[in-house]
């Protein structure tokens, strides 16, 4: 498997707009890797994506992706399902006709329990989906807790984290097993099951302190600390799972870490990590 991180942003990428703060005007003038797209994952091997933010459709053409054998959704948040237009612009055909001679192309959308329940409640999702299903660019599948996935020779699990409408995936290949949560890590203990993966990719948390002096950044009361996993707490989810390799990603903008700046903090924290940026392609 080959893990490629095709957006390392969050909720706020970089640059955002009408914000001038150094790393965003950094980003604007050397443009990749400072700019983070919406969080999204490829794995090459399965070719399964995850999420589609709204950069989607330009972050697949950017990586030149090819087939993708399935997508899966981790959640409903808005920053990881509004490019899912991206079917449409990817697999619909405007110009075939007659009907029977317009080109069949469809992709498979895997959507966990939970997230399916979601996508009926929340931004229209599932009749979105629905609308793509009808005119045949997407085939659903609504999955069972507990139901597994075999693509290719990869299988796929997903699983419940603490804030238990969202999804971490568990890959299982040959010999190799990769670990994957898109976002929402607050008050995940990991279990035993999932230690000790090859690899694991994480979102890395907000910065309740600054990550290089330890200054505090947010105000001790502010409720995002009640349902964010902050980026010291993630340092503990990743002691406890003893991954032999981890990339941290769904960097926020609003934490003014620059690339850079995330290239030497492994350094100054004496950790071994990496932390993602768009593009970054990882062996497993
Ligand atoms: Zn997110
Ligand atoms: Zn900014």
């Amino acid at each position: 498997m080959r893990v490629e991180v095709l957006g390392s942003g969050g909720a706020t990428t970089t640059p955002r707009p009408g914000c001038t703060c150094r790393v965003c005007e950094e980003a604007r003038a050397k443009g990749a890797p400072y700019v983070r797209t919406g969080p999204s994952v490829f794995v090459h091997g399965p070719n399964v994506l995850f999420d589609t933010p709204e950069e989607s459709k330009l972050q697949l053409d950017r990586a030149r992706i090819g087939d993708i054998a399935a997508c899966f959704y981790s959640h409903w948040h808005p920053d990881h399902t509004m490019g899912r237009r991206v079917w449409e612009t990817r697999n619909g055909d405007f110009r075939g006709w007659p009907r029977e001679a317009k080109r069949q192309h469809f992709t498979d959308i895997y959507l966990p329990q939970q997230v399916a329940v979601d996508f009926r409640a929340y931004l229209g999702g599932m009749e979105h989906l629905e609308f793509m299903q009808q005119r045949g660019w997407i085939r659903i599948h609504e999955l069972r807790d507990g139901e597994t996935v075999l693509i290719g020779d990869v299988e796929i699990r997903p699983f419940r984290l603490a804030e238990d409408y969202v999804y971490a995936f568990e890959l299982v290949g040959r010999d190799r097993r990769l670990l994957l949560a898109m976002d929402e890590l607050n008050g995940w203990v990991p279990p035993a099951e999932v230690c000790g993966a090859d690899l694991a990719v994480l979102p890395m948390g907000i910065c309740e302190y600054d990550p290089f002096n330890g200054e505090r950044r947010l105000h001790r009361d502010h409720p995002v600390l009640q349902y964010e996993a902050t980026f010291v707490e993630t340092l503990e989810i990743v002691d406890r799972l003893e991954a032999k390799r981890v990339v941290l990603s769904h960097v926020e903008e609003v934490d003014e870490l620059g690339y850079d700046d995330l290239l030497r903090l492994p350094g100054a924290l004496g950790r071994e990590l990496t932390f993602a940026y768009d593009g970054l392609v990882v062996e497993v």
